[in-house]
């Protein structure tokens, strides 16, 4: 016999009436000796199943009972189990061995607590309970309470009764069918089955006048199948128990079920959990994990000397959610609780670890981008504060710079005013004479505006050098431009202090990207400092060089002078703000010259040439490179 024919048979045993459900009230007390007798050891629990353990009905059950007493009384407990195998070995002989046997087994370790699966079982116990069990608390547990009756158990027998409604069943398919107007039943032709068939015609009488309502009984499994496959859409088919059909062929209810749904035109409902799978939509039914709790409850208390009485264990509504999506059912007419099976999950409960994950990896990064976009913005806000700091300071040391030049650049005003004032008076004097030579007065007015074109020119120079800058005024220019309109505007300034200027005459052209009059100003300030180096040491050789180039593809100018140079140790310090070692000096205009510099991606760098003096290198780079410092 196959495990699902057992299942079955746990199943379906005391069925007969069952739908006519009453609670037993009768508690019994149990001996005080059995919570005693177990004060000094584990309490011992002896399970009996019916048949072996390939019985899945019972399996389950047996399961869920060990492990609740497991869990609640924290692993002290003594569990046995037995298994009478009573399909394989129904005869009698079997039976009336296996209870002397089992008495002597049980001779050292009487079981405080005998559980008995299944009818068969509890048949089994009750009569050898004196000889195997004495003094033990009997449970049964597996069928209804009419089955307990017409077993006539002992009063003292605690059981956990399963009892199949096949009302709930039929009310369950009425909410998800409201529109069905016909109503069949199926059952099959065994002493079981027409008991089945008997029992839901009283349960469901009233149920079935608000349809046309039809038995289909009596009939071979083919014309089941026939049957089923033509019956209105607007159906709902009840299916009961086909243990046998009215050719007398045995079948394992389910399976039988299982062909008649396949080809079924309507949505067939019933009452047993091992229908699931097996084409059924569900029903109402007592799960056995679900009965095995329940008997657990029972045994715990029992160990603990409580009053115990019979319990109905737990109905549930268990339904196959494929079978639902078959038949366009919706699971919101479900009742509530309802177990589903099959059910394909949603995204969110499929997938939720990923996309929890997913979504806290897009959060850390959101916050690292928000961080980032902050400090960004911070850092773009500090810079363009500093970058309002080297404004002022450029624009602080080029008046510094205008200022320290300003009695050359008078000086330097002074000749082209001069000569225009004596060009002036010249020409007034030729007017005055009787035949003024226009020619030569042509020549003098001309030398005039020249003369008045240098002074507007020297002053332009200075008006350049005083520019207030609020921003950056970036432009393409030649280098070379930049140290020559450097080198006009400290000429007047060398030729006062008797220094000569040497510039090497441009061979290419440098263009850089950059504010011309910031460049300007380095020149100027590497210049001034030359000049002073010069006048510092004192001697006769008096020369300032300037020269252009390119440096590893980059833009360079170096200034030279004949002054002592800077000593080694220094060579570091001397970009250092406030660095100086001059009475007047403010030590800035080193740092200020690389600040600037270095905003346009460039380097500066202090050397002292092998000859004596020293050499300043500017290096920028050229247009359309990218710089150093960017
Ligand atoms: P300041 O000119 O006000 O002292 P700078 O920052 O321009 O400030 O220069 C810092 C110091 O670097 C100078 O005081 C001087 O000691 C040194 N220095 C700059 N240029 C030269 C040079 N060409 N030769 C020797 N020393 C120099």
């Amino acid at each position: 016999m196959s495990s699902g024919k057992l299942s079955d048979r746990f199943d379906y045993a005391g069925l007969l009436l069952a739908v006519t459900m009453f609670t037993a009230s009768n508690f019994h007390a149990i001996a005080a000796d059995t919570s005693s007798a177990t004060a000094d050891r584990a309490p011992r629990i002896l399970i009996v199943y019916p048949y072996d353990e390939r019985l899945v009905a019972t399996t389950i059950a047996g399961e869920a009972l060990r492990n609740r007493l497991i869990q609640a009384t924290d692993s002290k407990i003594d569990v046995f189990s037995e298994f009478l195998d009573l399909s394989r070995f129904p005869e009698a002989d079997h039976v009336t061995r296996m209870g002397p046997f089992l008495a002597e087994k049980y001779a050292t370790r009487r079981p405080d607590v005998v559980v008995a699966l299944g009818e068969e079982s509890a048949s089994f116990i009750t009569k050898y309970r004196a000889t195997i069990a004495p003094g033990a608390t009997i449970v049964t547990a597996g069928f209804g309470n009419p089955t307990a009756q017409s077993n006539d158990l002992p009063d003292d027998v605690i059981s956990a009764f399963s009892a199949y409604d096949i009302l709930k069943t039929a009310e369950m398919a009425r909410n998800l069918q409201p529109k069905a107007r016909h109503l069949y039943i199926i059952g099959g032709s065994s002493d079981f089955d027409r008991g089945w068939l008997a029992a839901a015609r009283f349960t469901l009488g009233d149920f079935s006048r608000s349809y046309e309502t039809t038995y289909l009984e009596d009939l071979t499994i083919e014309e089941f199948v026939d049957r089923a496959a033509h019956i209105p859409s607007d159906s709902i088919i009840l299916a009961l128990t086909v243990f046998k059909d009215r050719a007398g062929r045995n079948f394992i209810p389910r399976e039988a079920i299982r062909q008649i749904a396949a080809t079924a035109s309507a949505p067939i409902y019933g009452p047993y959990q091992t229908y699931i799978g097996y084409g059924v939509v569900g029903g109402n039914t007592v799960p056995f994990d679900t009965l095995g709790r329940t008997v657990g409850n029972l045994v715990i208390d029992v160990i603990a000397g409580k009053q115990v009485a019979d319990v109905d264990a737990p109905q549930t509504y268990i339904v196959d959610a494929r079978q639902l999506r078959r038949w366009g059912l919706s699971d919101r007419d479900l009742p509530t609780g309802t177990l589903q099976v099959n059910r394909e999950k949603g995204f969110w409960e499929e997938h939720w670890l990923v996309a929890m994950g997913a979504l806290a990896v897009l959060l850390i990064q959101a916050g690292v981008i928000s961080i980032l976009l902050f400090e960004r913005r911070r850092r773009q806000r500090a810079e363009s504060r500093s970058l309002l700091h080297l404004l002022e300071a450029v624009h602080l040391n080029q008046s510094a710079t205008a200022g320290a030049l300003s009695s050359s650049i008078a000086h330097e005003l002074n000749q082209p005013l001069s000569a225009i004032r004596s060009n002036a008076e010249a020409a007034s004097e030729l007017l005055r004479s009787e035949n003024p030579d226009l020619q030569l007065i042509q020549q003098i007015l001309q030398d005039i505006q020249e003369d008045d074109q240098r002074a507007s020119d020297i002053i332009g120079r200075m008006r350049g050098l005083l520019k207030k800058r609020s921003e950056i005024e970036w432009q393409e220019f030649d280098l070379n431009e930049v140290m020559s309109s450097a080198i006009r505007i400290i000429k007047g300034e060398a030729e006062r202090r008797g220094i000569t200027l040497n510039t090497t005459e441009p061979t290419i052209e440098l263009p850089v990207r950059a504010d011309k009059v910031h460049v300007q100003q380095v020149v100027l300030n590497l210049a001034t400092n030359a000049m002073d180096a010069i006048l510092d040491a004192g001697s006769s050789k008096r020369t300032l060089t300037f020269a252009t180039g390119l440096t590893n593809q980059k833009a360079a100018l170096c200034v030279a002078d004949t002054g002592n140079g800077i000593p080694e140790e220094r060579l570091s310090r001397v970009f250092d703000p406030f660095y100086t070692t001059k009475q007047a000096g403010t030590g800035l205009g080193l740092s200020i010259a690389r600040a600037i510099i270095e905003t346009y991606g460039g380097t500066i760098a202090a050397y002292n040439r092998p000859e004596g003096g020293a050499i300043f290198r500017v290096v920028l780079p050229l247009a359309g490179q990218k710089g150093e410092g960017s």
